[in-house]
Formats: C-alpha cells, sequence, structure tokens
C-alpha cells in the first residue's frame, strides 16, 4: 500500500467556552513545554510525584493518604474510583445528566454478573444496580437521595457532585449523611467541582472515594492527571476484595506516587512511565491553585458567573443551571429550536460553546480559567452578536454598559 502522510496538524487557539476542557493556563503550559525530557523513575520527576501528592491532599482539603494522580482524564479516575466495585455488588447510582448517566453505566458494567455483561455488553442491566433518574435541570437532593439509600441500603452509593451536563449542584452532605446512617459507601464524581466549589472532602465521612479530572477546575489539559483520593476505609474494602485491573487498581497505582502498604515513603516505586511533562503541568496547575487558594478561587468564579447569567438574563435567555463555571440556559422564545445552528455558528468561529448532550436541547456556556472581566466581556459579546444576527431583539451597547456597571460597582 502507498503510504500517505498528512501536512502537520495545526490546531487554532479557540475561546474554550464550554462546560470542559477550560482554558489551560499558560503557567502550565509553559511546565510542559519547557520541561526536559526525563525518564519516569529520574529523581525530579520522582519529587515532583510526591510534592503534586501533599498539594493535591490540601485542594481536596483532606487526610486521606491514598490521593494522587491517574494519568488521562476524568475517566480514567472514575474507572479508577469504581474497580472495587465487583459482579454483583449492591448499588444505588443517582443520575441527573450526560456525565452521572455514564457513571452509572460504569457501575452497570462492572457490578454487572457474567451472564449480565454478555446479555448486553455496552449497556448491561445488571440486577444489583439501582439507577435513581432525577430529571435534566433538577439537582438530587436530600429527600431523594434519603428515600432511596433507605430502601435499598446499598453497599456502594453513587452521585456526581456537579452534574456538568445539567449544570446542576447536588447535595453531597446529604449524600454524605445518607451513606453513613445505611451503610452505604459513597463514591463521588467530583469531575467538574474539584478547584472550582469551596470543599474539604474529610467533611463527607460518608463519602469513601472522590475522583475528579485535569481539565475542568484544576486548568491543566495536556493530558496529565485526574485527582482521586480514597479514605482508609475504601483501601481496607479493596484490599480484602481486590480489583479486576493492573493499572487502574488503587493501592498499585499509588505506588508511584510514594504511598505504599499505607504509608507515605520518600520516593515512588514503579507501576507506569509517567511523563515527566504532565507531572511538572500537574504540579504548577496544583501550585497555582494554592497559590490563589480554593476559596479564592470559588468566590472569583461566583462573582464572574453572576456577570455571564444576568447578561443572558438581558438577552432574554432563561438560565436553569446553579453550577459557577457554567451557564445552562434555555433561548428566547422567538429562537427556540434553533440551538444546535447558534452553538455551530458560534464554534464555526472559534467560540467553544455547547449544547447540551442529552435531552432537552440547551446552550451551554463556561467560564474555566475566564476569571476577568475582560474574558466574561469577550464571551458576553461573542454570544450577543451571534444572538443578533440570528435575529433576536438586543441592544449590544446596552448589554456592555450592564457589564460594565456590574464590574465598576462590585470593583475593590
Ligand atoms: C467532564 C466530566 C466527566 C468526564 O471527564 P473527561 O475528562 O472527559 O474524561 C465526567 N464527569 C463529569 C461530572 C464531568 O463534568
Amino acid at each position: 500500500m502507498a503510504q500517505q502522510i498528512f501536512s502537520q496538524l495545526e490546531i487554532p487557539h479557540t475561546l474554550a467556552a464550554g462546560p470542559g476542557p477550560g482554558n489551560t493556563d499558560p503557567r502550565v503550559l509553559e511546565r510542559f513545554t519547557n520541561s526536559g525530557v526525563a525518564d519516569h523513575m529520574q529523581a525530579d520527576v520522582l519529587r515532583g510525584m510526591i510534592e503534586a501528592k501533599l498539594m493535591l491532599r490540601q485542594v481536596f482539603g483532606t487526610k486521606n493518604l491514598y490521593t494522587f494522580g491517574v494519568a488521562g482524564t476524568g475517566w480514567s479516575g472514575l474507572d479508577t474510583m469504581m474497580s472495587a466495585v465487583q459482579p454483583g455488588d449492591t448499588v444505588v447510582a443517582f443520575v441527573n445528566g450526560t456525565f452521572s448517566s455514564i457513571d452509572g453505566l460504569t457501575l452497570r458494567m462492572k457490578a454487572a454478573t457474567a451472564d449480565e455483561l454478555a446479555a448486553n455488553p455496552l449497556n448491561p442491566d445488571a440486577a444489583s444496580v439501582k439507577i435513581i433518574d432525577v430529571p435534566h435541570g433538577e439537582s438530587i437532593t436530600n429527600s431523594v437521595i434519603e428515600a432511596a439509600l433507605g430502601e435499598h441500603k446499598p453497599k456502594w452509593a453513587f452521585m456526581a457532585h456537579w452534574e456538568t451536563g445539567s449544570g446542576r449542584i447536588n447535595d453531597v452532605q446529604a449524600f454524605s449523611v445518607a451513606c453513613e446512617r445505611y451503610g452505604a459507601m459513597g463514591l463521588v464524581d467530583a469531575v467538574s467541582s474539584l478547584g472550582v466549589a469551596n470543599f474539604a472532602i474529610d467533611d463527607y465521612p460518608g463519602v469513601v472515594a472522590w475522583a475528579s479530572c485535569p481539565q475542568k477546575g484544576i486548568c491543566c489539559l495536556p493530558l496529565t492527571y485526574a485527582p482521586v483520593s480514597f479514605s482508609d476505609k475504601y483501601i481496607e474494602v479493596l484490599q480484602k476484595s481486590g480489583a479486576r485491573t493492573f493499572v487502574h487498581h488503587p493501592i498499585l497505582e499509588a505506588r508511584h506516587w510514594g504511598i505504599v502498604d499505607g504509608e507515605d515513603i520518600e520516593k515512588g516505586t514503579y507501576h507506569r512511565t509517567h511523563s515527566g511533562y504532565a507531572v511538572a503541568a500537574f504540579h504548577e496547575a496544583l501550585r497555582l491553585t494554592l497559590e490563589e487558594s480554593v476559596s479564592a478561587r470559588s468566590s472569583s468564579y461566583a462573582f464572574h458567573e453572576r456577570a455571564l447569567r444576568t447578561a443572558v438574563e438581558s438577552m432574554g435567555c432563561t438560565v436553569t443551571s446553579n453550577m459557577t463555571s457554567l451557564v445552562v440556559m434555555n433561548l428566547p422564545q422567538s429562537l427556540e429550536g434553533r440551538e444546535m445552528e447558534l452553538v455551530q455558528i458560534c464554534r464555526n468561529r472559534g467560540f467553544g460553546i455547547w449544547p447540551t448532550l442529552s435531552e432537552p436541547v440547551q446552550i451551554r456556556i463556561g467560564i474555566l480559567n475566564q476569571l476577568s472581566q475582560v474574558s466574561i466581556t469577550e464571551i458576553v459579546t461573542r454570544f450577543a452578536e451571534v444572538m443578533q444576527e440570528a435575529g433576536a431583539d438586543i441592544d449590544l451597547d446596552q448589554i456592555q454598559r450592564g457589564l460594565d456597571g456590574y464590574y465598576t460597582k462590585h470593583a475593590a
């Protein structure tokens, strides 16, 4: 066969204003590209991993020894977190959008018996898993959690902290309390909340494991590490049951981060070939978060989200989300049904906003690492222009004045 070589791949710079990935911080990219080539057992790479582990415990707000990064994306961390779930284990999973729905699928795959998996390999119906569906646009609340965990008393319970698909915050406090009350071990998808919300996982003792991602609140896209944290209880259970994975085994993966036999050791031992570039980028992202502090970043998200929310509302949109990194909205009546068209126009112009991926079709605009008046103004202006071209009755000057007024009024 004739060989075929394509021309060099150029990827343009876009304004990533969706649910994620967010804008990788320039400081992170600088560490990524300025690191030398070094193998995965080189002293500074290993030191970087130890330091990253120690910083990650602070970002998570935890004393959990088993806190580290799983190479890859959010799903890599989630897969690691769910690796303790065995075929036949009882699970209750709360689902209120695209991502928790995939988490629910993962749990059904893990908990399915061999026969159940063979009957429907890509979408198994596992009798031991109870999926509690909450409508898109609604949060998972105390009463839903109480009722389901009280009735089923499962071994494992699962919830997304922030469901990015519908832009909703779920009640992790109620989830933790109910897990303790009914003897379930809580697993939480914190992919969208870590680095954006101000919380410390040790305040939620009913939750035994947490998994997040590099590319949202942590601002570290160049394929780095999905943060995970496991309580001693989770590790004890896993030690007894084992897990059917080598690479995503929480106890084995922890070794390279210098966590062996329930203790921090001075330097890690081989688990897989970690990239010095990725370690340096992740390390810088954690430094950045701690320098600014999780609580200051969280306030900043809330402040800038309010500016964006108010601006799109003044364009006639209805916001249905309550996350602070993302606005999920319906278009004004005159533009209803044209969500995909508007999103596509924006995306063609290098302005990366998103539709919802499950029904109903809504528009999602995110502000990950876009925490400034200039950035929010650019996002609002670019969206308003497309709305106006589509025929919405919008006064661009008035929107600009509204934003200026918001920022002037709240300037320090
Ligand atoms: C983004 C997201 C994921 C998936 O993360 P990837 O980095 O794409 O693997 C999972 N869960 C939630 C809640 C998310 O927001």
